[in-house]
């Protein structure tokens, strides 16, 4: 743990209390900053049912004597906690001998004792949680991800369905996507937020809400991600895969696989998402003080008011898969949580020209665009849909004819030029029923005034 000595003062105490969060304490936070001291970590133990606070002191030193210990024993005696409490002193070095007496005659995990971790402890118990140091700071390891793929479906299952409604076009003829698995961090925080605000006039506001924050913990700055990305990392039965047994399986099944590391750690995750349920639960209120006077107060839990209860690393599998139709590069992303997915982009629901998704896609197989109602016609020659991106046109009979391709067009030429006048017309349907009802309209006319009808 090389590493652990080029920390400062506050990173020690950060990474300690990511430590005891993985030993399994409760409620493990930092007391404020004060300037000449440092913080001390508290938490919770429950032993027998019976919940017990532990004031952490964390000594990045090489040596730490025994008042460091009589001064933590003292603080334990005068916590103020409901409840039992203990201490605990954490050092990076070693005690000397009159530290170890001192606290051996307190005891360790015991009502009122201190229990002491020097850094041989901590290289043990840094094995034994599977903490990795990276670049001076704990990267979160984690080896779980949401499910990348549904239960019982195919991997291209999604792209094949969204195939199924475009026209002129066969889930079984296209060729297979090409797909790729992206793990991205996400770390999901639970905390109780619990604050009651009070004035002279009693209780104005109360929060007490229980909360989910989900948040996108990649390389750049963690953000909430949106509403159904959330619900699907934050469903508590959301299936999970242990990426170290299932690694084989996933590289057989994608054609690449490739796993972000996480940006920061737990704690400054934790930090981030305290800051975020403080804002999102002020509130400002309006009452009437005791002198009739309106007052407005705005409402800002405390940090103490934020309450952690759990921090939960996942990886969230973002799948991508590329679908290559003739000219066209068509991208079907979503994230992905077993049997639930949340689409990120589809191209195959949408025309390529506009942009619109309304009414029939039509595919076009002379270059592979899919195409709305606007921009799709018949080809003349092949009687098939062509859209008006790729087709060559030419005016016949006043009309718009689309082709494939110049040599269809001038098939078509040769082709109409040797139509009588009445199979011209037709290659105008509108023209023609005009026609034709005109000549109509004159024979009832006529029959119609010598009075025959
Ligand atoms: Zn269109
Ligand atoms: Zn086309």
């Amino acid at each position: 743990m090389a590493i652990l000595d080029e920390l400062s003062g506050y990173e020690f105490e950060d990474l300690m209390e990511d430590v005891f969060r993985h030993l399994g304490y409760e409620n493990v936070r930092q007391s404020p900053r004060t300037a000449d001291e440092g913080r001390d970590i508290l938490m919770e133990e429950v032993v027998d049912g019976r919940r017990r606070a532990v004031v952490v002191e964390c000594k990045h030193t090489d040596s730490v004597s025994r008042p460091v210990i009589q001064k933590l024993h003292s603080a334990v005696a005068t916590y103020d906690y409901d409840g039992p409490v203990r201490g605990m002193v954490v050092t990076t070095g070693r005690f000397t001998g009159p530290a170890r007496e001192y606290a051996d005659e307190l005891g360790a995990r015991v009502d009122g004792g201190v229990e002491l971790l020097d850094g041989q402890d901590l290289r043990e118990i840094g094995e034994e949680i599977g903490m990795d140091l990276y670049n001076g700071r704990i990267e979160i390891l984690c080896e779980e991800a949401l499910r990348p793929t549904h239960p019982t479906a195919s991997r291209d299952a999604p792209v094949f369905e969204a195939v199924r409604e475009i026209d002129n076009l066969e889930a079984a003829t296209i060729p297979t996507p090409e797909t790729r698995l992206e793990l991205e961090p996400t770390v999901t925080v639970t905390a109780r937020t619990n604050a009651t605000f009070e004035t002279s006039v009693g209780v104005i506001h109360r929060v007490d809400e229980t909360n989910d924050l989900v948040i996108h913990a990649a390389r750049d700055t963690p953000r909430v991600p949106d509403g159904e990305v959330q619900s699907l990392v934050a469903t508590p039965n959301a299936p999970r895969i242990d990426l170290e047994d299932e690694r084989r399986n996933l590289e057989r099944t994608f054609d690449a696989v490739e796993r972000k590391r996480f940006g920061q750690t737990e704690t400054e995750y934790k930090e981030w998402a305290v800051e975020r349920l403080r804002q999102a639960h002020t509130t400002t209120v309006h009452y009437t003080g005791d002198n009739n006077v309106d007052y407005e107060k705005t409402c800002t839990p405390s940090r103490s008011d934020v309450m952690v209860h759990q921090i939960d690393p996942v990886y969230l599998p973002s799948v991508r898969s590329r679908l290559p139709l003739g000219e066209y590069d068509y991208r079907y992303e979503y994230y992905a949580a077993g049997p639930s997915r949340s689409t990120t982009r589809n191209d195959l629901e949408e025309c390529v020209h506009c942009g619109t998704g309304a009414g029939t896609l039509t595919y076009c197989a002379n270059c592979g665009s899919i195409n709305c109602e606007d921009h799709i016609e018949t080809e003349r020659i092949e009687g098939e849909p062509v859209c008006t991106g790729c087709a060559v046109t030419e005016r016949f009979a006043l009309k718009t004819k689309y082709f494939y391709d110049e040599d269809n067009l001038e098939a078509f030429r040769a082709e109409y030029d040797e139509m009588a006048l009445h199979e011209k017309a037709r290659e105008n349907v509108p023209l023609a029923v005009g026609v034709v009802l005109a000549a109509l309209f004159a024979v009832l006319f006529v029959v119609g005034s010598v009075g025959i009808v």
